[in-house]
C-alpha cells in the first residue's frame, strides 16, 4: 500500500494547509484548461497550409481546419542495430545524414511545414502538390537507397534503410504551449490533429526493403502515366511501378488498400521524370 494513498498513516494527516491531492499551482493549471475545455471553439477553414506564425497560438479556442493536407512520413528502417551506447560516434553520424538530409530535401520541394516526430521526419504538402509530394519521397527513398544504406554498411556493418509513406486528409492545427517563457519559445509546437500525419507514419511502419507505401486516397491523385508506368529501362518495356497492398486486416488504417512503390529514380532517366512531374502540379 502506498504511504500517498492510506489516509489514515498519511505523513502530513494533522496539517490542514497541505490537505488535497494536487499542488495549488497545478490545480490552477487544470482549473483554466477545464475552463478551456468547456468553452466553445472556433475553427477557420484554410485552403493552404500557412506559415508557422500564422498558426494559432493565443487565444486557446481557436483552430485552423485545412482539406486533403498531404503528409510525407520517412525513417529509418533498422535503426534499433543502431546503439547510442556502444557505438555512439556511428550511430551520431548515421542520424545526421538521414534525418538532416530528409529535411534539406523535403525543403528544397517546396514543402509547405517540415518537423520532426519521434527519430523520423514528416512534411506537409499542399492538396494541389501531390506530384511535388511523389517526388520529394522518391528522390529521398533513391538517397537512402544510393548513399545511406551503402555508407552505413560500410561503418557498421550492419543494414540500415529508410521507411517511406504518404497519406492524404483533414488536419486540424493549433500550436500549444508557452508562447515565450524566460525568452524561451521551445515550449511550443504545432499540433496536427488528423489522420494524415499518423497514418503516414503507419504507412511508412509496413514498408521494407526501400519501398514507398501510400494510402489509396493519396493515389487516387496520380493520374498521369509518368507516375504510373515506368521509363522502360532496360529493355523499352514501360511496366506498373504500383503494386496494390490490402490492408483491410489491420485496424490502424480508416481504409483498406494502400499501393506500394519500389522503384527510385532511373539512373538514365530519373532527373528527366523528376522534372516531369514537378510540371503536372503547375498546370492543375
Ligand atoms: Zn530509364
Amino acid at each position: 500500500m502506498s504511504i500517498l494513498n492510506d489516509e489514515k498513516n498519511s505523513l502530513f494527516k494533522d496539517d490542514s494547509a497541505t490537505e488535497g491531492r494536487l499542488l495549488p499551482a497545478i490545480e490552477e493549471i487544470i482549473k483554466t484548461e477545464l475552463s478551456n475545455f468547456n468553452q466553445s471553439v472556433s475553427i477557420t477553414k484554410r485552403n493552404q497550409i500557412p506559415d508557422t506564425p500564422q498558426i494559432p497560438i493565443q487565444k486557446p479556442t481557436h483552430w485552423l481546419k485545412i482539406p486533403d493536407v498531404i503528409c510525407c512520413f520517412v525513417d529509418m528502417e533498422g535503426s534499433t542495430k543502431l546503439s547510442a551506447g556502444l557505438h555512439d560516434k556511428t550511430t551520431a553520424k548515421a542520424y545526421r545524414l538521414f534525418t538532416e538530409t530528409a529535411i534539406r530535401i523535403f525543403h528544397d520541394f517546396g514543402a509547405a511545414y517540415i518537423d520532426i516526430k519521434g527519430d523520423g521526419v514528416f512534411s506537409l504538402f499542399n492538396q494541389n502538390q501531390p506530384y511535388v509530394a511523389l517526388a520529394a519521397s522518391v528522390s529521398f527513398k533513391t538517397f537512402v537507397y544510393d548513399h545511406f544504406t551503402p555508407q552505413v554498411k560500410k561503418l557498421t556493418d550492419k543494414d540500415v534503410g529508410g521507411h517511406f509513406g504518404i497519406d492524404q486528409k483533414t488536419v486540424l492545427v493549433r500550436r500549444f504551449g508557452l508562447k515565450r517563457s524566460q525568452n524561451r519559445t521551445d515550449r511550443q509546437n504545432e499540433v496536427w490533429a488528423g489522420k494524415p500525419i499518423n497514418m503516414a507514419a503507419k504507412l511508412a511502419s509496413l514498408s521494407t526493403d526501400n519501398t514507398l507505401w501510400v494510402s489509396d486516397r493519396f493515389f487516387r491523385n496520380l493520374k498521369d502515366e509518368k507516375a504510373i508506368y515506368s521509363c522502360g529501362c532496360p529493355n523499352g518495356e514501360t511496366k506498373p511501378l504500383w503494386q496494390k497492398e490490402n490492408v483491410s486486416n489491420d485496424s490502424r488504417f480508416d481504409f483498406d488498400t494502400a499501393y506500394s512503390l519500389g522503384s527510385n529514380w532511373c539512373k538514365k532517366h530519373g532527373k528527366l521524370f523528376c522534372k516531369r512531374l514537378l510540371e503536372l502540379d503547375k498546370i492543375n
